[in-house]
């Protein structure tokens, strides 16, 4: 595969050299210039394969150019060493694919984990890596778990202050090799902070950076897997119907993941981009027109994004067909009013308790559904990590699922800087 620039200028990348610079030199994303398709022997036998078995085929088809069967094989099977499961809410064909099984409880630890393994195959003689990564609260967790103890690889996570849970803060803090950076801004400050680092050549000469965030490929490209896994299991429970796919969005990584798989062949009729208030997607589906503004502050907090990183990617996926990308995606935004009655509703009917970020996708769903039609709740986080959201849905908080007491719960060390390049730099020198 080849690579090119949402921007337009850069052009002509391997992957290996998306990866490391995370971004590309004239500020954009990198995209693939076409992307590899799945033969169609591939989606008769789907069914009957294990998650496993669809990652490793599905990870053949992108990094097989760079990698050998073994390896990949390695990477997939050390980084899905939990259950992914399609869950039923109730008879009407509506599933929740649950993503929150990994070790730091979001879909966030399948990226991590795979880019944790990947980076060292990729880029054998880099050494001395930093791993720069802005955090809404999920990432910073799941980076830090993949990446503990791999050796000449440090992270530094940028968290905005006073957004994060003291139990989400804790799960980066502390791990000897991660960095955790509070910023005197908003997640968006810390977005924009990570890409002025990286777009900056001598800071980068002197400390090679790359990105850990859904702008780099090597985090974005292992979500794809579970879209065509979560196709897989869909068949197997109600052959023949179609399948329609709702994705809480924030950064829009993992739907921009859902809309590559669609492009290398996988049958989903169509897409939900579930929004909360902020809604800087729904409205570009609406005008064509982008306006990134300041995030709202709402109570499914790991979507509080005002501008999205990987629009430009969507954009670049449609190369700029409003009405194709409007064809395969409906935009959908819910007040944190209605993302609470939700995780109440569903409580009741069928004991199935919500995090707020998965509730405003499955709030999407039956009204938007014929009844040929099996509908996909993307749930990306556990309850347990949002409990004001929970509390006040239901009165009672979460449990923590047992597989948290092997969780290492560190202390909180964490450094304070105002949103500045020159403050991060000075940091970056500096641990
Ligand atoms: C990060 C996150 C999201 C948003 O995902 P994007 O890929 O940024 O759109 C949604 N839910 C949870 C629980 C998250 O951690």
């Amino acid at each position: 595969m080849i690579f090119h620039s949402t921007n337009g200028k850069t052009r002509g990348v391997t992957l290996p050299e998306a990866i490391a610079n995370g971004l590309a030199e004239d500020g954009g994303l990198f995209m693939p210039d076409k992307f590899p398709g799945l033969p169609q022997a591939f989606f008769r036998n789907i069914s009957e394969m294990s998650l496993q078995e669809i990652a490793y085929v599905v990870c053949n088809t992108i990094f097989g150019e760079r990698l050998s069967s073994a390896v990949i094989k390695r990477i997939v099977d050390d980084s899905l060493d939990f259950p992914v499961p399609l869950v039923p809410l109730g008879d009407g064909g509506v599933y929740v694919l649950e993503l929150f099984h990994g070790p730091t409880l979001s879909f966030k630890d399948i990226g991590a984990r795979f880019m944790a393994r990947l980076l060292p195959e990729l880029l054998p003689e880099q050494r001395g890596r930093t791993v720069l990564l802005a955090t809404s609260g999920d990432s910073g967790g799941a980076l830090a778990d993949g990446f503990r103890g791999v050796p000449d690889t440090r992270v530094v996570v940028l968290f905005p202050r006073g957004e994060l849970s003291r139990e989400q803060i804790a799960m980066f803090s502390g791990v000897p090799n991660v960095k955790a950076v509070e910023v005197g801004g908003t997640f968006d400050d810390c977005q924009t902070l990570v890409k002025q680092a990286l777009a900056d050549r001598e800071l980068n000469a002197a400390i090679p950076l790359t990105s850990g965030n859904s702008i780099n490929l090597a985090r974005q490209f292992p979500s794809i897997i579970y879209y065509f896994h979560a196709y897989a299991r869909a068949q197997q429970e109600r052959p023949d119907s179609r399948v329609v796919m709702s994705v809480p969005c924030g950064n829009l990584g993992n739907l921009s993941a859902a809309l590559m798989a669609k492009k290398m062949g996988l049958p989903i009729q169509r897409f939900i981009g579930a929004n909360n208030a902020n809604d800087t997607f729904v409205e570009y589906l609406q005008t064509g027109g982008i306006r990134p503004r300041r995030a709202l502050m709402t109570l499914a907090r790991a979507m509080d994004v005002g501008n999205p990183s990987n629009l430009a990617r969507i954009i670049d996926l449609y190369g700029g067909d409003l009405e194709q990308l409007r064809n395969d995606v409906e935009g959908v935004t819910f007040s944190d009013r209605e993302i609470v009655m939700t995780i109440r509703e569903v409580y009741a009917a069928h004991k199935y308790l919500l995090g707020p970020q998965s509730a405003t996708a499955v709030r999407a769903l039956p009204q938007r559904m014929d009844e040929h039609e099996t509908g996909i709740a993307v749930a990306t986080g556990h309850p347990a990590k949002y409990p004001a959201a929970v509390l006040e849905a239901i009165g009672k908080t979460a449990p923590w699922p047992p597989e948290m007491s092997a969780l290492h719960w560190s202390s909180i060390h964490t450094m304070k800087i105002p949103p500045t390049m020159a403050a991060l730099s000075r940091v970056l020198h500096t641990v």
